[in-house]
């Protein structure tokens, strides 16, 4: 079978009709970003929109956390759709107009843009009524902290909306403005991280056989760490380990009593991120006791991975593919190695995660970086016929 043509114009009239006013909204959220748990004023605002067009409205839960739901026809069946909308403590450096008013504070991810999509698909989606069932839509508080959809969760939000598949999206910069990217199984990596400390026996720097010197242990260290990925990670599974910061010494001459170092660690699989977490102490400590010296590791297990569900992988895929067509999809795009907090809602129900690019231009978490506009009438009209077919 040959692949689908992209549609003529796949964007829908009702998302079209009013799409100016969510680029204003979209670029009012950027002007006024707030914090993870702090998002109060967003979250009031998301809430107002929503009770304006029809859905029954929660707020407060798990923190600043809102969901809308709205119910058509006899249905039994009920789709989650998420959104994020915290920001990042980031000095904006764009100098666009709708620059950010709160210093310090910035809308680096574009969480501004995924919350203002979810609304501009709320609104389309109360316009048309053409679906079956029950929609939920949860707007997500401090993804950015890890914190957002685990309080959700612990405020029973599955149990209080039920839905029988939840889905989530990220812009990313780098894939083709537009194009919508799918990922069967893990999406995104489980991020851990370690603590280690070398403790030698510090003193002169000219007398080093009157010491255990933690430099040269912490370096063996930092080296042996690049085997794990090498020589304990199966080849064709994929892991990060990055010794981000190493500190020790304060002068030429003085050999210091310890060294400090910090790594993260990205996974996609729980056997790998199991591996890891074995190994890496154990490395650790045999290299520092090579040299004399001791190491303390302190191993922080952090987020899990975004474990896309194969059923609703799948139905995001060909949705994608129904509205846009072969050129706007990219059915396979490579797992990234960032992490979000989605991958809670995905251990407690089916349902995918998946992007849709920014095109080029600065990167997530870049001062220099802002939410692409033009993202929100494709991702707008994308969520509107996902959620209706699903609830066909
Ligand atoms: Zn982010
Ligand atoms: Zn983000």
């Amino acid at each position: 079978m040959n692949a689908p043509l992209r549609n003529p114009s796949p964007i829908l009239p009702e998302v079209a009709e009013e799409l100016d006013r969510f680029i204003a909204l979209r670029r009012h959220f950027h002007q006024n970003p707030e914090l993870s748990t702090q998002e109060r004023e967003t979250a009031r605002r998301i809430a107002e929109l929503l009770g304006e067009w029809g859905y029954e409205v929660e707020t407060g839960i798990g923190g600043e956390g809102v969901v809308g739901t709205l119910r058509l026809g006899k249905g039994g069946k009920a789709v989650g759709i998420r959104a994020d909308f915290d920001a990042l403590p980031i000095t904006e450096a764009t100098g666009f107009p709708h620059t950010s008013r709160n210093p310090g504070v910035m809308h680096a991810c574009g969480h501004d843009g995924h919350a203002t999509i979810l609304l501009a698909a709320a609104r389309s989606l109360a316009r048309r009524k053409r679906f079956d069932g029950t929609l939920r839509l949860i707007f997500q508080p401090a993804e950015e902290i890890s914190v957002g959809a685990r309080s959700m969760i612990r405020d029973r939000l599955f149990e209080r909306f039920p839905v029988d598949a939840v889905f989530g999206l990220h812009n990313w910069p780098g894939v083709p403005e537009g194009v919508f990217g799918f990922v069967d199984g893990p999406a995104m990596a489980a991020v851990d991280k370690a603590v280690i400390k070398i403790v030698g026996r510090g003193g002169h720097g000219a007398a080093p056989h009157e010491t255990v010197d933690p430099v040269l242990a912490a370096a063996h260290v930092v080296t042996a760490l690049q085997s794990l990925v090498s020589r304990n990670v199966p080849p064709l599974e994929a892991a990060v380990v990055t010794v981000g910061s190493i500190h020790g010494g304060t002068a030429s001459n003085v050999i210091p009593d310890s060294v400090e170092l910090q790594a993260t660690i990205r996974s996609f699989s729980p056997e790998v991120r199991r591996l890891l977490s074995e190994r890496l102490p154990a490395l650790v400590k045999a290299q520092a006791e090579a040299f004399g010296a001791t190491a303390e590791v302190e191993y922080r297990l952090g987020m899990p991975a975004v474990v896309n569900h194969a059923g609703p992988s799948q139905f995001a895929r060909v949705t994608g593919l129904s509205v846009f067509g072969a050129t706007g999809v990219e059915p396979n795009l490579a797992p990234r190695t960032a992490s979000e907090d989605f991958a809670y809602f995905l251990e407690e129900r089916p349902g995918a995660f998946l992007f849709v690019g920014a095109g080029d231009g600065p990167p997530l978490h870049s001062p220099q970086y802002d939410f692409n506009d033009a993202l929100i009438a494709p991702a707008a009209t994308y969520w509107t016929r996902l959620a209706e077919r699903f609830l066909a």
